[in-house]
Order: structure tokens, then sequence, then C-alpha cells
């Protein structure tokens, strides 16, 4: 079924709307999910938003994020409840259920129809209407695309431009990874005429440090990084005892990993982080390392093709002796990598 005409039939009455979005939500999840919720408000619908876990500080002051409900935060009984309720439940930055933890079980259960609107290579088929392209650098790219189709006057106020600025301004880090098309520029010089600040939110959200967060940047790469100059890799490991020695609060590694990416040489770049329950890895790579592949086959995981993120429930030294007998087995595709 086509999503633009099945929308804009299923939004002509009023509808109950549940728009959930992956767990340690980043810039994109939370931007893409607060603009399509504003939007949905503007045409009188009620609409409630779920993240599964808590969202970083830096973005805690995006218009309308004080209606974001976080699942992890004793929620959970009411977030089932709005989910079992809904009419309609968008899922937006995300196509498997396990990136929504247990309200994933809820979400696959509930009568609603399920809209998935991402970007990521991963896939899977839960839902009644999909608008997923791996093409674009952003979801927020998908959801400016999406209200524009279901409403050619629709007022994108600048809270929307912002919220929709600011996924389509992290997921591409600031305009500069391969996913920059010249769509995203199109898109985004709207959103800055309809009223996204662009020194502004640059400063919010990439000048906001707290000097624990600096010191802690400078302890890690000081003391964490670990370079592999046979394998073009570098990564950064850290205990839970860092992590608590700086003070650091949600998204405070957020970007931690690019510093392990652009030394001279490297194409595979982790940060490998022990946290209570499991061991977290964040993977970047440039040229032709698929790391969405690596996380997928090794950590349970998935993303994008220079971006992915996966688990791994061996103890952080464990975690970094297999991420290490990996490389030796990629070797020849980093070293291809390398040399494209
Ligand atoms: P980050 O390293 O910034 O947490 O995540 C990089 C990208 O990979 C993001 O687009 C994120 O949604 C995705 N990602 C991170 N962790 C996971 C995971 O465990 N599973 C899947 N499928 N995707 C992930
Ligand atoms: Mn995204």
């Amino acid at each position: 079924m086509k999503i633009v005409p099945a929308l804009k039939k299923l939004l002509s009455s009023h509808k109950h709307i549940v728009i959930i979005m992956h767990t340690q939500p980043d810039g994109d999840a939370l931007g893409a999910s607060l603009g399509l919720a504003t939007f949905l408000r503007q045409k009188q619908h009620t609409v409630n938003i779920i993240a599964p876990t808590a969202y970083p500080t830096c973005l805690a002051w995006l218009p309308g994020i004080t209606e974001v409900i976080v699942c992890s935060e004793g929620q959970q009984t009411l977030c089932t409840e709005r989910i079992k309720k809904a009419d309609i439940i968008f899922c937006l930055d995300f196509t498997l259920l396990d990136r929504i933890n247990e309200l994933g079980e809820v979400v696959k259960n509930a009568s609603a129809t399920k809209v998935v609107i991402d970007h990521h290579l991963d896939k899977e088929n839960f839902a009644d209407l999909t608008l997923h392209d791996p093409g674009a650098a952003a979801t927020a790219e998908l959801i400016y695309q999406l209200i524009t189709d279901l409403d050619e006057h629709a007022q994108l106020n600048k809270d929307i431009a912002t919220c929709l600025y600011v996924g389509i301004m992290t997921d591409t880090g600031s305009f500069k990874n391969a996913n920059t098309t010249p769509h995203v520029h199109r898109v985004a010089a709207r959103l800055i005429e309809l009223g996204a600040d662009v020194a502004k939110t640059n400063r919010l959200i990439y000048e906001n440090n707290s000097l624990d967060r600096l010191q802690f940047l400078s302890f890690a790469i000081s003391q964490r990084l670990v370079v592999l100059p046979a394998y073009h890799t570098a990564y950064l490991a850290i205990k839970t005892s860092d992590a608590q020695r700086f003070n650091l609060s949600i998204g405070d590694t957020e970007g931690l990993v690019n510093y392990a990416l652009s030394i001279r040489g490297i194409v595979l770049a982790a940060l490998i982080r022990e946290k209570e329950d499991a061991v977290r890895l964040s993977l970047r790579s440039v040229g032709n390392f698929p790391v969405n592949v690596f996380a997928k086959a090794h950590f349970a995981g998935g993303g994008h093709k220079h971006a992915a993120g996966g688990t791994s429930y061996l103890s952080l030294q464990e975690t970094t002796a297999k991420f290490e007998a990996l490389l030796s087995a990629n070797q020849r595709a980093l070293e291809a990598a390398y040399e494209a």
C-alpha cells in the first residue's frame, strides 16, 4: 500500500497516535519524532511520544521534549497502555523491534496500524505501512518529505523546522558525512528559511560541554585509545569506572569514536563501552568497510554502512579481544578499504 494516500485517509479523522523511537535516542530519533508530533497535533490528533530509554542532556532543549515519555524511568505501565490503546503507531528511526527493548513485543501485538519510517539498512517486516529509504541521510529528512506530501499547505513552523534540522545535522555529522546529498542541503535550506537557527543549534548541541566531559575526552584519548596500524583500526575501550570518575551523563561519549576515526590511515574505529548490563559498541568506518554488516555478524547489531552499533555480553576485556581477533580475520577487507 502506498504510504501517503493511506496515511491521508487514516488521518482524516481524529486518531490516538503513538510515536516511538529507538533506545538511547539520538538527535535524529528525537528530532524526527518531535517534528512529526507537532505536525500531527496541528491536525488535532492526540499524540504520545515514547523513548524506550533516556535522551542525552545536550538535546534536552528541543521544542516539545518535555512531552516525551521515557519508558525506562518508571513509565513501563503507562507506555504499554498507550501503545495498546493507539490507533496508529509510528516507529521512527528503527526497523528492528529489538531496538525498542521489551516494548518491541507490545508494539508487535498491538492492534494499531503500524507505520515504520526509517533510513537504516536493517529491515524487519512488521509494519502495515513503510517509508524505508536507506538513501536518506536522516529519518528527519523523510519526515520533512512526508509532511509536505501529506499537506502541501502544512504549517512547518519554527519548532518543526528546528527539530527536523537537528535530526539532519546530527545524522550527517554537521553536513560532513558521505550521506550528505544535494537533497539534504535543499531540505536543510528550506528548514533554515522556516526558522531553524544554524548557529544556535550548533552551539546548543556541540558547544555545550561540561568541564568533566572535556577532561574525560582528554583522558580517553591519552589513556584509552588503541591504534592498530596493521588493521587501519583504532578503538577506545571505556570502563564503567572511567565513566564514574568523570561523572559522565547520557550522551557524554557521543562523538568520541570520531576522534579515533580521524587518525590518518584509519578506516575502522570503535568505541567499546562497558555498561551495567552489557558492553556496547559504536562503530564507524570510511570507504568500503560496511560496519553494519560487521556489527550484525558479530555483535547482534546493525545500522548504516559507515555508522553502526552492537552489543556484547562478554566482559570488556573479552570484547576487545574478540574485536581484535575479528580485525585479523578482516585484514584484507580493511586493507582494501584503506587502499581504495
Ligand atoms: P551509535 O554508534 O551512534 O550508537 O549508532 C550508530 C548507528 O547505528 C545509529 O544509526 C544507530 O541507530 C545504529 N545502531 C546502534 N546500535 C545498534 C544496535 O544495537 N542495533 C542496530 N540494528 N542498530 C544500531
Ligand atoms: Mn537516524
